[in-house]
C-alpha cells in the first residue's frame, strides 16, 4: 500500500510538472511567434518602403539606399508619395528592377544580418534573397505562406522547417507596392530552442524539489504510522501470551487519530483485564468447589469428549492428563461405552438420566450412581456417586437372605421328614422312636442356635456403640468362659492354657458380647481340633487397645480359606463343621463385635499345625 502511494505520488508529480511545462513551453511559443509576427510585419514594411525609394532613385540613375537613423526620418515622408512612386517603376527595366532589389537587400542585411529576406514576383518565382543567390532557388509559390499571399491574402505568416536551409524559421509574407511582388522575411527559431531548454531544465528542478519533498513528507507520515502499527503489534503480542498489563504507548505528539486510537485500545484492554480478573476470580472458586468435591465430576462435549475433570476424577479413574488442554474421549476415562450411549441421549432428550455401573477405577471395581445433566446444547455434566459401600451391602444382604434361607431349610426338611416318619410307622420300634425324636431334638437345636446367632449379629450390625457398659475383670471372665468349656475340652483330652501374665485385667465394656467372642474362639479352637491338644489363651492391654490371642495346634486351614473365615456362612469344611453343630456364624460375630469397639479380627493359620486368631478391642 505504501509503495504504491509512493510509486503513484511520484507519477502523478512527474507528469503535473511534464504537463505545466510543456503547456507553459507552448504558451512562449506562441508568445514569441505572435511578437516575431508583429516584428517581420514591420520589417516587410520598411524593406517594401526602402525598395519603393530605391527604385525611384534607379529612375534618376542615382542609386541610393539610405541606413542611417536620420534617412529613415526623410523615408518616413516619402512613403506618402507611394502611389506616385508604383505609378513611376513601371518605366525601370526586370534588369535593373533585380539589380535595385539586390542592392536593397544587401543595405538592410548590413542593418538586420539574422533575418532572411526574400523578394518573389507576383508567381511566387525568386527574384533575390537574402542568404542565397535568386536564380538558385525554385519558385516558392508551394509555400504556404507565399501561396497565401498569392491566392489574395495581405499578409501570411507561417512557422515551418525551412527544406532550404534545414532550420524551423517562422515566415511572413507580404504583397509589395510594386508589381504586385511578394516579399518575404523570416526569422530563425532558435531562441525557443533555448527558451524550450530552459523550461524543461527548470521543470527538472522545480520537479526534483517536489519529489524529494514529497517523498520526505511521505516517510515521516508513515514513519509515524509504522511506530503506531509496530506498537500495536507488539502490545497485540503481550497480550495474547497472556500479558493483560501491556498497553499502547499514548503519544501526544503523534496524528491526532493514532493518539485517539492508543486511548480507546487501552481503555478497553483495561476493562477486559477488570472482566478478566472477575472471571477468573470466579473460575478459582467454581474450581476450589468442584476440586473440593469428594465426588468425581468431568465435562463432556457432543463429540464424547472429556472436557473438563475434577481432582478426584483425575485422581480415582488415574487420568493425569488435563482435559481442558487436551481432550480426550469419555470411554477412556470410564472403559464403559454403554456411558457413551447414555450421554448421547441427554445430548438428544436434554433431560437427566441417573444410572447404576460398577467401573474399573484404580487397580478395582467401584460401582456408582451415575447420574448425567445437560449443561448447554454441547455439554453434559456427569457426576459420579461412589456407592460402592451401599452396593455391598445390598450384595451382602441378599446373598445373606439366601444362605439364611437355605441354612433354615436344611433343620427344618430333617425335622419335618422325621416328624412325616413317625407319623406314617405305625409298629416302629420304641428305640428307633427315640433315636428319630434325638435327631429331631438335634435339628431344632441346631435352628434355635441359627435363630440365634442371626438374631445377634444383626442386633450388632444395628449399632454404632454398644450398650449396657460395665467394668470387669477380663481375666475373670476368661477363667469363667474356661470353667464352661472344660467339660467339651476335658472331652478331647484338650489342654486350656491361659498365659500367667496379666492376672488382673480391669476393661468397660458389654460383658456378654466380650464373653461372646471368648467362647466363639475357645469352642472353634475345641471344635476343630483332633483329640489331644493345647490351646494358649494370650490377653494383653497396649494403650487403650486390649487384645485377646487364642492360639490352637488344631486342624488349622490354608491362607485362601483365612481369608474368608469370618465371612458369614463360611465354613473351612462344611460336612465337619454341620457335625459339630456349626452355624457358620460364629467367627462372623466375633469380627463384627471387633468393628463395633474401633477394633479388628484376624487369624493366621497352617493345615494341620493349627491356627491363631487375634482380636482387638477398645475397652
Ligand atoms: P462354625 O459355626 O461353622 O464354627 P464359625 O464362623 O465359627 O462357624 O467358623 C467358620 C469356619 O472356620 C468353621 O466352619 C471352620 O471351618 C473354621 N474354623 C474356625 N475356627 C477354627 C479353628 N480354630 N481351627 C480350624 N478351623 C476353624
Amino acid at each position: 500500500m505504501k509503495k504504491r502511494l509512493r510509486i503513484l505520488g511520484n507519477i502523478v508529480i512527474i507528469l503535473v510538472i511534464t504537463i505545466v511545462s510543456i503547456l507553459n513551453y507552448r504558451e512562449l511559443r506562441s508568445k514569441h511567434i505572435r511578437s516575431f509576427e508583429n516584428y517581420l510585419a514591420n520589417v516587410t514594411s520598411y524593406f517594401d518602403r526602402a525598395l519603393s525609394r530605391n527604385i525611384i532613385k534607379s529612375n534618376s540613375t542615382d542609386n541610393f539606399v539610405s541606413n542611417t537613423e536620420a534617412d529613415e526620418a526623410k523615408r518616413t515622408n516619402q512613403a506618402e508619395n507611394t502611389k506616385q512612386i508604383i505609378s513611376e517603376d513601371n518605366g525601370l527595366t526586370q534588369e535593373l528592377l533585380e539589380q535595385t532589389i539586390d542592392e536593397t537587400i544587401e543595405a538592410f542585411n548590413v542593418l538586420v544580418s539574422d533575418l532572411r529576406i526574400t523578394v518573389m514576383d507576383e508567381t511566387g518565382k525568386v527574384l533575390a534573397d537574402s542568404n542565397f543567390p535568386g536564380d538558385k532557388l525554385n519558385n516558392h509559390r508551394a509555400r504556404p505562406e507565399v501561396w497565401g499571399v498569392i491566392s489574395g491574402e495581405d499578409s501570411l505568416s507561417n512557422v515551418r522547417f525551412s527544406d532550404t536551409e534545414s532550420v524551423e524559421r517562422l515566415y511572413f509574407s507580404a504583397r509589395s507596392n510594386h508589381n504586385n511582388m511578394i516579399v518575404r522575411a523570416a526569422v530563425l527559431m532558435d531562441i525557443l530552442i533555448n527558451a524550450g531548454s530552459t523550461i524543461t531544465l527548470y521543470g527538472v528542478i522545480i520537479g526534483g524539489i517536489a519529489l524529494v519533498l514529497f517523498n520526505l513528507i511521505l516517510s515521516l507520515l508513515f514513519k509515524k504510522q509504522d511506530k503506531h502499527q509496530a506498537d500495536l503489534e507488539k502490545t497485540l503480542a503481550k497480550i495474547e501470551s497472556g500479558d493483560l498489563s501491556a498497553r499502547m504507548e499514548e503519544d501526544r505528539h503523534t496524528f491526532a487519530d493514532y493518539y485517539k486510537f492508543a486511548e480507546n485500545f487501552n481503555m478497553t484492554v483495561t476493562n477486559f483485564e477488570q472482566d478478566f480478573k472477575e472471571m477468573q476470580a470466579g473460575r478459582a472458586w467454581l474450581d476450589a468447589m468442584v476440586n473440593s468435591l469428594m465426588e468425581p465430576l468431568v465435562v463432556v462435549n457432543r463429540d464424547l469428549q472429556v472436557v473438563f475433570a475434577n481432582k478426584y476424577a483425575k485422581t480415582l479413574f488415574n487420568r493425569d492428563i488435563d482435559p481442558e488442554v487436551n481432550p480426550y474421549p469419555f470411554v477412556l476415562l470410564t472403559h464403559e461405552d454403554k456411558l457413551d450411549d447414555l450421554c448421547q441421549k441427554v445430548f438428544i432428550n436434554g433431560k437427566t438420566v441417573r444410572k447404576e455401573f460398577k467401573l474399573q477405577v484404580t487397580g478395582r471395581y467401584n460401582a456408582f450412581q451415575v447420574m448425567i445433566s445437560p449443561v448447554d446444547a454441547n455439554d453434559v455434566v456427569v457426576l459420579f456417586n461412589d456407592i460402592s459401600y451401599e452396593y455391598e451391602a445390598r450384595e451382602l444382604r441378599s446373598s445373606f437372605v439366601a444362605n439364611v434361607t437355605h441354612e433354615l431349610k436344611t433343620p427344618l426338611t430333617s425335622i419335618r421328614g422325621f416328624v412325616e416318619t413317625l407319623r406314617n410307622r405305625d409298629n416302629t420300634a420304641p428305640e428307633q422312636i427315640n433315636n428319630f425324636l434325638e435327631i429331631i431334638d438335634v435339628e431344632a437345636a441346631r435352628l434355635e442356635r441359627l435363630i440365634n446367632d442371626i438374631l445377634r449379629l444383626s442386633d450388632i450390625e444395628r449399632l454404632n456403640d454398644d450398650s449396657e457398659l460395665e467394668d470387669f475383670d477380663l481375666v475373670e471372665l476368661l477363667d469363667e468362659c474356661l470353667v464352661q468349656l472344660d467339660d467339651q475340652a476335658s472331652e478331647k483330652q484338650i489342654n486350656l492354657i491361659p498365659s500367667d501374665d496379666p492376672t488382673f485385667l480391669p476393661v468397660k465394656a458389654n460383658r456378654d458380647r466380650i464373653k461372646q467372642v471368648l467362647l466363639n474362639l475357645l469352642e472353634n479352637a475345641i471344635k476343630y481340633h483332633r483329640m489331644k491338644g493345647n490351646i494358649w489363651i494370650d490377653l494383653r492391654r497396649k494403650g487403650r487397645f486390649v487384645t485377646i490371642k487364642v492360639k490352637d495346634d488344631g486342624y488349622g486351614f490354608d491362607e485362601q480359606s483365612a481369608k474368608r473365615v469370618f465371612e458369614r456362612f463360611y465354613r473351612v469344611d462344611k460336612s465337619r463343621s454341620r457335625m459339630l453343630g456349626g452355624t457358620g456364624l460364629g467367627l462372623s460375630i466375633v469380627k463384627h463385635i471387633a468393628l463395633l469397639y474401633d477394633g479388628e479380627a484376624s487369624v493366621k493359620s497352617i493345615p494341620d499345625k493349627g491356627s491363631t486368631f487375634k482380636v482387638i478391642l477398645k475397652i
